[in-house]
């Protein structure tokens, strides 16, 4: 159940028995045809599943407890098409356990001046049907996201693929296994963090494994698996004179290719689906690994630096989210700045490890050494990221919750080349400029590690964090220090509320 292809998502259409079997007979067929609509649109990632009328508590809350235990069903959409009295929905929807879109729509466009009559009225009235569900859903408090408007506006549906994300999002998180080769930088804050909370409220299951059992997974990989991926470099990337063969430093792109192997071994073989290393504990490994992370995370893996699972566990996520999206996503750190007043830029990247998904260009597969991690130089591949609105977020631990706060930015061409910068890079313009982005995500003790996504945007972002009942802080170009600082405060008071006793 990896692909977002597979997983569903079930439409509940609500009624009475009061209007007769004719009258549910077309609530039913034109709850079909909405369902289909959804079914048929492209950017909507899941498959739409439609289910009979409802129309009495038994069957609802029994549609609920089967999505609840159902692992394809990652979420419920409901829509009232007539009047669905809401006290037969208390005990469907306080079992409920999955993300719920409230679709505030009817069948017909435009009102039939000419003809409407009182069978029309008692077939078309979501208008107030939509209202007693949204009274009952805020009377039990679920979490829901309400959209409103019919489903032949491209608006409408958008809204509807971005909350289909998140809830794919969610599903991938309640299963997620995350493998950790060796533990956090050593005195780094920010990458620490309750794994058991994590457990609990994502779902996603961090452990630890000695490095040393991934070298064994290395040392396992065959010559002619190496020599075959080796080729693969080569067909795919700009490789340096160096590491081709007969080359200086070719043994290093074999080695940098085993390790590949082995780590894709590791993870296949534990079902896991992100990681972290740690340049302080690389056991016998003898590079940093740098292209293998790199092309996994293009696979689709998460990846964290320092033993950062927080990240690793975000990127992945994302990753899910995005299926079949343009753009790409990447662990990305916060590294300098370009401070020319006016035209400030953040550059980003980190020591080896950034996701080819989000270059302009076909990266080139380049070897340098690297000052810390005491091991041989590290093959990588090397490039700038392609311009374009995207977005980074970051997620903390703040002791009692975990908060994402996120930034719209513009990857923009770096200004001048950067022929001895031998890492891959993003340069970008955060909104709403330098100085109150930087002011607002220091005030919310977001990290230097984040997961940029030029794929998925604030909307899923938003989604999600609904879905997880988790904190979000957007900063973007509506963002002031004044409101965003009143905003934390007030999210402060509101989660520990939130959380009860
Ligand atoms: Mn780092």
């Amino acid at each position: 159940m990896d692909t977002i292809e597979e997983r569903e998502i079930w439409f509940l259409t609500g009624s009475q028995a009061l209007y007769g079997d004719d009258t549910l007979r077309q609530v039913a067929e034109q709850s079909r045809q909405i369902a289909d609509a959804l079914r048929r649109d492209t950017g909507i990632p899941v498959r739409i599943v439609w289910k009979p009328v409802l129309t009495e508590a038994t069957a609802i809350r029994r549609v609920c407890l089967e999505a609840n235990a159902d692992d394809a069903c990652v979420g419920l959409i409901a829509w009232m098409h007539t009047f669905s009295p809401a006290k037969m929905w208390i005990a469907g929807l306080d079992a409920l356990r999955k993300p719920l879109l409230h679709l505030h729509t009817q069948a017909n466009v435009e009102l039939p001046w000419s003809t409407i009559d009182m069978d029309f009225m008692n077939l078309n009235q979501a208008a107030h049907g939509d209202r007693e569900f949204g009274y009952i859903q805020s009377r039990i408090g679920v979490t829901r996201k309400t959209v409103a408007g019919h489903v032949s506006d491209p608006s409408v549906t958008a809204r509807i693929a971005s909350w289909a994300r998140a809830a794919a999002g969610r599903a991938e998180l309640r299963g997620l296994r995350l493998a950790r080769f060796g533990d956090n930088m050593r005195d780094v804050a920010v990458t620490e963090g309750d794994k058991v909370e994590a457990q609990l409220r994502f779902g996603v299951s961090v452990n630890t494994y000695g490095v040393n059992d991934l070298v064994e997974a290395v040392d396992a990989a065959t010559d002619a698996d190496v020599t075959g991926l080796v080729k693969e470099y080569e067909d795919t990337y700009r490789l340096a004179a160096a590491l081709r063969p007969g080359g200086d430093r070719h043994d290093a792109l074999r080695y940098a290719a085993r390790v590949e192997l082995g780590m894709r071994a590791f993870l296949t073989t534990g079902g896991f689906h992100a990681f972290t290393t740690n340049f302080e504990d690389l056991g016998g490994l003898r590079q940093l690994p740098g292209i293998a992370v790199q092309r996994l995370m293009a696979e689709g893996y998460g990846f964290g630096g320092e033993g950062d699972w927080k990240t690793s566990v975000l990127l992945r996520t994302l990753k899910v989210m995005s299926a079949g999206l343009p753009g790409g996503t990447s662990f990305m750190e916060d590294y300098t700045y370009h401070l020319e007043p006016g035209r400030e830029l953040i550059l980003g990247a980190h020591m080896l490890e950034v996701c080819p998904t989000i270059s302009s260009g076909v990266p080139s597969c380049e070897i340098h050494p690297l000052g810390i991690g005491g091991r041989e130089d590290p093959v990588r591949l090397v490039f700038d990221a392609r311009p374009g609105p995207a977005v980074v977020v970051g997620l903390a631990d703040m002791g009692d919750r975990f908060r994402l706060v996120a930034n719209e930015i513009e990857v923009v061409e770096p200004a001048e080349p950067l022929p001895n910068l031998p890492v891959a890079r993003a340069v970008w313009q955060p909104q709403p400029d330098l100085r109150t982005s930087t002011e607002a995500w220091l005030t919310a003790g977001a990290p230097h590690h984040t997961v940029l996504s030029s794929a998925v945007g604030t909307e899923e972002l938003a989604d999600l964090a609904d879905i997880l009942g988790t904190e979000l802080l957007t900063i973007d170009a509506d963002t002031t220090m004044r409101r965003f600082t009143r905003e934390i405060r007030w999210n402060q008071a509101y989660y520990r509320l939130a959380q009860g006793f």
